[in-house]
């Protein structure tokens, strides 16, 4: 059995959880105060997923912040990352409009662009 540490990122309290797991499946999760933090730590032990924020490139001279609309696998940012350097997107473009898909998840705009 391994005991895996973790502070929960969810919000700003940062619960500190412990998880056990044996042979990559989780036997428990403690320390979390709320629902959110369990789901947290029992996916960021077997698959762990972070939001991307980055910028691509515009039609226009301007660079647009974006986000991935949903949490991304942590092992794909970078591949995620790259690909996005190679887009441009087309102006006008308003915030929360999507600008790509990735793995199936939406890459939105954090700003207006005209
Ligand atoms: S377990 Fe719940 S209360 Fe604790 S940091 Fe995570 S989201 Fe916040």
């Amino acid at each position: 059995m391994e005991k895996v540490n973790l502070t929960c990122i969810e919000c700003p309290l940062g619960c500190d959880i412990i998880v056990e797991t044996d042979g990559g499946k989780v036997l428990s999760v403690l320390g979390n105060t709320c629902p959110r933090g369990d789901k947290y730590a029992r996916e960021e032990v077997v698959c762990p997923k972070r939001v991307l924020t980055t910028t691509v490139k515009t039609d226009v001279d301007k660079m647009l912040p974006v986000k991935s609309k949903e949490p991304i696998e942590k092992g794909r940012l970078f591949d995620a990352v790259k690909t996005l350097s190679g887009i441009t997107a087309k102006t006008p473009v308003k915030i929360g409009e999507k600008v790509a898909v990735f793995d199936g998840v939406e890459i939105i705009a954090c700003m207006d662009v005209e």
